[in-house]
């Protein structure tokens, strides 16, 4: 299991997405960030998919 929490990202926010996939944590914080944030879909860079990938961690919970 995979863990990405919003907060880690520089947000100010209680989001965290659980996935199996690095895909699957990248689709949810897409979804998550033009419903919750405002951000655009273009807005969503490699720089910004890249950091989710930094934040993102295993997890056994
Ligand atoms: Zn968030």
């Amino acid at each position: 299991m995979l863990k990405f929490k919003c907060k880690d990202a520089g947000f100010d926010c209680k989001f965290v997405a659980k996935g199996k996939t690095q895909d699957d944590i990248l689709a949810q914080c897409a979804s998550h960030a033009t419903k919750d944030h405002s951000i655009k879909p273009e807005d969503i860079t490699e720089e910004l998919k890249e950091k989710i990938r930094k934040n993102t961690h295993k997890s056994w919970f």
